[in-house]
C-alpha cells in the first residue's frame, strides 16, 4: 500500500488532501495521513470581516474530524520532527513512515515587544474577535493598524483591515471624532505585487482619510505610545497588529531549510532538495527575480497543493500529465461599503511580477463572498 503524509491541514494541507483523493485512481490502495495539532480549520481570509462583526467567530472555523475518509486518516497531534531522508515524521512521540510527504505547515506566528498587552492580534482568530468586541464600543479616538514585522501572510491584510475598519466607524457616525493610521516597515503597500499596485492602494487609503506611514519598524509600545526604531513616536487608543512570522521552530537546524530560514523548493515543482518530499504555502520561500520572496498568501498555497497531489497522484497512477506551478496569484482587497478591488498576475514574470489592480467594484466584493461559499462548500 502506499502512504502519503500531508503535515498540516491548513488551507495548503486541505486541498493537498482533497485533490489527492480526486486524482488517484481508485483502483489503487493507498493512505493519507494527515496531521495536524489544532482541533479546527480556521478561514483567515474571512478574519478582516470577523473584525468588523460582518462573521461570526463560529462561522469561520470547522472540526478537521470531517476530512477523514477511507483514504483520509486524520492524526491529531503535533509534528515534532521530520526525517526527510527517511521519509519518517514523528507525531506524539510515534513515528510514520510513508511514500511522499508533503509538508504544508505554514508559518509560525509569534507576539513581540508585549503587543498583546496593549491590542490584538487580528491573524488570529481569537484576537479578531477580541477587536471586534472592543469595536463596538469605541466612541472614537485614535485607532492604530500595526504591521509588526516582515514577512507576513497575505500582504493586503492589514490594508483591508484598516479600510474595513473605517467603513465600520464612518457608518457608526464615528468617522471625524476618530483618526485611523496604519504603520508598515514595507516601502509601499504591497511591494512585491509592483508600484501601480502599490500606489492604487495608497490612493484607496488616501480617498478614505486613513494615515500611512511606510519604513516604520516598532521598537516598543507602553499602554499610550508605540516607538519606531526611526526615532519616531506616534499615540494610540485603540491597537491591532500582526505577528512576527517565522518558520516552523522543528526545521530550525533542517536541511531543508535555505539560508533565508524557509524551506527551499524548486520553483515549479515544490520539490525540496529530497526526492518525494514536497513543501507548499507559507513555510516556504521562494526567490523572485526581483530578489524578493515570493508573497506568503493562501493563493499560492491552494495552487501549490494542487500541483503537488496531481504530480504524487501521476506517479502513483503510472501516468505522465505533470503539472508545474507558474507563479499566478489573485487578491480580493476589501474597501468596506460592500465593494472590493482585485489584484491578479504572474509573480514569476521576468524581470519583476506582472500585477494589475482591477478598479474596487460590488461585483468584485461578491466574487469574495462566493468564493469564501464555495471554499466551505467544495472542502469540508
Ligand atoms: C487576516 C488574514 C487574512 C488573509 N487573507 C487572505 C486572502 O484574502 N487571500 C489569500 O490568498 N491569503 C490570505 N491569507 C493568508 C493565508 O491564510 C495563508 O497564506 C495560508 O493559510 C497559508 O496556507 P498554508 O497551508 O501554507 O498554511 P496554514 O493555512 O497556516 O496551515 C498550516 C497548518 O499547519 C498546522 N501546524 C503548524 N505546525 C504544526 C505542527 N508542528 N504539528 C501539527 N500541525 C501543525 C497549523 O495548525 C495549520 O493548520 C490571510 C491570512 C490572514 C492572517
Amino acid at each position: 500500500m502506499k502512504t502519503i503524509s500531508v503535515l498540516g491541514s491548513g488551507i495548503g494541507g486541505v486541498v493537498a488532501t482533497h485533490e489527492l483523493q480526486r486524482k488517484i485512481n481508485k483502483s489503487l490502495t493507498y493512505k493519507i495521513f494527515l496531521f495536524e495539532k489544532e482541533e479546527q480549520f480556521t478561514f483567515a481570509p474571512s478574519l478582516p470581516w470577523v473584525m468588523i462583526g460582518k462573521r461570526k467567530y463560529e462561522k469561520v472555523k470547522k472540526k478537521i474530524d470531517v476530512l477523514a475518509s477511507d483514504y483520509v486518516q486524520v492524526i491529531k497531534g503535533e509534528v515534532e520532527s521530520v526525517d526527510p531522508e527517511k521519509l519518517s515524521v514523528k507525531v506524539n512521540g510515534k513515528e510514520y513512515k510513508s511514500d511522499y510527504i508533503v509538508i504544508a505547515l505554514g508559518a509560525e506566528t509569534k507576539v513581540e515587544h508585549n503587543l498583546d498587552k496593549y491590542g490584538h492580534n487580528f491573524f488570529s482568530l481569537d484576537g479578531a474577535d477580541a477587536f471586534h468586541k472592543q469595536l463596538i464600543n469605541f466612541s472614537g479616538g485614535k485607532i492604530v493598524v500595526l504591521v509588526s514585522s516582515l514577512p507576513f501572510k497575505c500582504p493586503a491584510a492589514p490594508y483591508k483591515a484598516a479600510m474595513l475598519i473605517e467603513s465600520f466607524i464612518r457608518k457608526r457616525g464615528l468617522r471625524d471624532k476618530t483618526e485611523i493610521s496604519l504603520y508598515t516597515p514595507e516601502p509601499l503597500p504591497l511591494p512585491v505585487a509592483g508600484k501601480e499596485v502599490g500606489e492604487a492602494v495608497m490612493e484607496m487609503l488616501k480617498k478614505k482619510r486613513i494615515n500611512y506611514f511606510t519604513n516604520h519598524q516598532i521598537e516598543s509600545v507602553n499602554e499610550k505610545t508605540i516607538s519606531f526604531t526611526n526615532g519616531t513616536k506616534d499615540n494610540y487608543d485603540f491597537l491591532t497588529f500582526t505577528p512576527k512570522h517565522t518558520c516552523p521552530n522543528l526545521f530550525s537546524n533542517s536541511p531543508i531549510t535555505s539560508k533565508s530560514g524557509w524551506i527551499e523548493v524548486n520553483r515549479n515543482t515544490l520539490e525540496t532538495m529530497y526526492s518525494n518530499v514536497f513543501a507548499i504555502g507559507d513555510i516556504t520561500s521562494i526567490p523572485l527575480e526581483m530578489s524578493k520572496p515570493l508573497p506568503k498568501a493562501g493563493v499560492f498555497a491552494h495552487y501549490q497543493a494542487e500541483v503537488v497531489a496531481n504530480n504524487i497522484a501521476e506517479k502513483l497512477n503510472g501516468t505522465q500529465n505533470f503539472k508545474t506551478f507558474d507563479g499566478y496569484g489573485e487578491c480580493f482587497l476589501e474597501l468596506g461599503d460592500g465593494i472590493a478591488g482585485y489584484a491578479k498576475g504572474n509573480f514569476y514574470a521576468s524581470p519583476i511580477p506582472a500585477v494589475e489592480i482591477k478598479r474596487p467594484s460590488f461585483w468584485r466584493h461578491l466574487g469574495k463572498v462566493w468564493f469564501e461559499k464555495y471554499w466551505w462548500f467544495k472542502y469540508f
